[in-house]
């Protein structure tokens, strides 16, 4: 019964936030497409989210096609492609089910009891939108170079790494488990630094796109590379951290921005073998079993030793 009240109250906070991010949205709209958005935004969200990925993962799974960086492993694309998109699937239903509540919920709630750093300070809204964002972008950073240097979150991670070839579909391969952490981590932020459901969707929408766009195997002219990845992470740039070569794996982290590889001296520039000759993955899982569904939910629980 307490349980049932608790889960009515999250829901009702989630109905006003997303009541709230729809008129930010009509607002917003209203400068360039009033017809645009509008209140079908609330009825529609999961909709547009689920839309907006597929037409971009379409779009570069084209763009794969016609200007690949590197040839494509095709023993292996067709059974990659499918086990990636399984994964999906799992990942976003078992999110659903066994969390009582995401991210945008808790931002929900804290908008309402006024908790968080920003709710002190409150700063005009779209600098709050700004900030939040930018923060949680800095979170997953960390998060990820802490996936990286804590052997047991690396157990979960390295099946993201055990792609011996990276392409758009490798922007959705996570473990369950990985991706369950990474959301208790989103809702501790957005909990600790009060930011708000406009903030979280943004990012959501942000870090979706970008996965699978920093992993597509495409190719960018050079000069619009290097201009882009002054401030954003490039597939040229992240392709180095999917290196079978434990350094360059432990460089550039960066899911959103470049900045924070910059920053914090994680940064390489180019792969030692260039990008067509490096190879991919990890020297352990790459037999054909672990590019399958359970294989690859197993890799987690597979002993081996990493080496340098
Ligand atoms: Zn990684």
């Amino acid at each position: 019964m307490k349980q049932k009240r608790r889960l009515n109250r999250i829901l009702s906070l989630r109905l006003v936030a997303l009541r709230e991010i729809s008129v930010v949205v009509r607002v917003a709209s209203k400068l360039s497409n009033p017809c645009y958005f509008g209140v079908t935004i609330l009825q529609h969200e999961l909709a547009i989210r689920f839309g907006s990925f597929l037409a971009i993962l379409c779009l570069l799974a084209v763009l794969e096609r016609f200007v690949p960086r590197r040839p494509a492993n095709e023993p292996l694309h067709g059974i990659r492609w499918l086990n990636n998109l399984a994964l999906v699937v799992l990942n976003s239903i078992s999110l659903r089910l066994l969390f009582p509540l995401l991210a945008i919920d808790m931002a929900a709630i804290v908008q309402s009891e006024g908790w968080g750093l920003l709710n002190l300070w409150s700063p005009p809204e779209p600098l709050a939108v700004f900030f939040g964002v930018l923060v949680l972008d800095l979170v997953i950073y960390a998060q990820h170079v802490a996936f990286h240097k804590i052997p047991l979150f690396w157990r979960l991670h390295r099946m993201h790494h055990s792609d011996v070839d990276v392409d758009a579909s490798t922007g959705i391969r996570f473990h369950p488990i990985e991706i369950f952490l990474s959301m208790l981590i989103k809702i501790a932020t957005v909990a600790a630094v009060g930011i708000s459901p406009v903030a979280v969707l943004i990012f959501e929408v942000l870090l979706n796109a970008t996965s699978l766009f920093t992993h597509a195997n495409i190719r960018l002219p050079k000069q619009i590379d290097t201009v882009v990845r002054w401030i954003f992470v490039t597939p040229d740039m992240h392709r180095i951290h999917h290196s079978i070569l434990r350094y360059e794996t432990d460089s550039n982290y960066g899911f959103n921005l470049s900045l924070w590889d910059r920053m914090f001296r994680t940064y390489r520039r180019q792969p030692k073998m260039g990008h067509k000759k490096m190879t991919l993955g990890l020297p352990q899982f790459r037999e054909r079993h672990y590019q399958k569904l359970l294989g690859l939910l197993k890799i987690p629980f597979v002993r081996y030793r990493r080496k340098e």
